[in-house]
């Protein structure tokens, strides 16, 4: 793929709390990502990665805290206009099975942004070339490979012209096989100017396409830096011991 030219903008959160009932899930994080730039969340299974990025687009509201895109507070705009600012691709793409691959790319701008049923298939037949599927716009998302329906996923958050792009766990229902070119694609759109949130298990990833990472454990932020500090100078024994179980 040729690297798109996308236009993030920064992200920025801070302060953030939140608690299921006694369950104080997150515990004052701050985050930065600097417009393009990739940021990557790593840290073990309930930490709080996955509830961090929901607070950020406000799937869930934080206890305290703000949140910034742009450097301009988003609290009080409505949430749906700021989750179309903010494009999601989880473990489990959840495409419509009945539409096809265009279909499924064209229905968020019909129906989100009003665009004719011409313009929303012109731009998510874009999106797919974009993503090298453009020979799938036909078919069903299942008689596509686990890896062609995550691009497809990507391609439909990417039709909505995001200024931010989260990734929670894009690659961990994957077949082995099959992670290596969606992490090829998220590290093109990366380098393509794309402001990214990456919570991954691909270590990898995490210190070939980082600008920053990001060491979670228990609801805090643990050590933040640059993948050589974390990786290979990680000061804390609780990161210590997290990369010496994953790598
Ligand atoms: P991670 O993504 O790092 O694995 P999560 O953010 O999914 O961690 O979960 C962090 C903690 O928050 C866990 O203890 C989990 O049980 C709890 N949690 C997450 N979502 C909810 C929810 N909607 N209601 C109650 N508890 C939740
Ligand atoms: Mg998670």
């Amino acid at each position: 793929m040729t690297a798109p030219s996308l236009e993030g903008v920064s992200l920025t959160g801070t302060g953030l709390h939140l608690a299921f009932g006694a369950n104080k899930v997150l515990r004052g994080v701050d985050l930065h990502v600097d417009a393009g730039k990739t940021v990557t969340v790593i840290g073990p299974s309930g930490s709080g990665k996955s509830t961090l990025l929901r607070v950020l687009n406000r799937l869930h509201e934080p206890d305290a805290g703000d949140v910034l895109l742009d450097g301009k507070s988003v609290l009080k705009d409505d949430p749906d206009a700021l989750r179309q600012r903010i494009g999601m691709v989880f473990q489990h793409f959840n495409l419509f099975p009945h539409k096809t691959v265009v279909e499924n790319i064209a229905l968020a701008p019909r129906k989100l942004k009003g665009m004719s049923k011409t313009e929303a298939r012109d731009l998510a037949l874009a999106q797919l070339e974009l993503v090298g599927l453009a020979h799938k716009a036909e078919s069903r998302p299942a008689n596509l490979s686990g890896g062609q329906q995550q691009r497809v996923a990507i391609a439909r958050a990417l039709a909505m012209k995001p200024e931010v792009m989260f990734f929670d766990e894009a690659t961990s229902a994957l077949d082995p096989e099959l992670v290596k070119g969606v992490l090829a694609l998220m590290a093109d759109l990366g380098s393509g100017g794309m402001t990214m949130v990456v919570v991954t298990h691909e270590m990898g990833f995490a210190r070939s396409v980082s600008d920053t990472v990001v060491f979670m454990d228990h609801g805090a932020v643990v050590e933040t830096g640059t993948p050589g500090q974390l990786f290979d100078s990680p000061e804390t024994e609780r990161l210590q011991q997290f990369l010496s179980q994953v790598l």
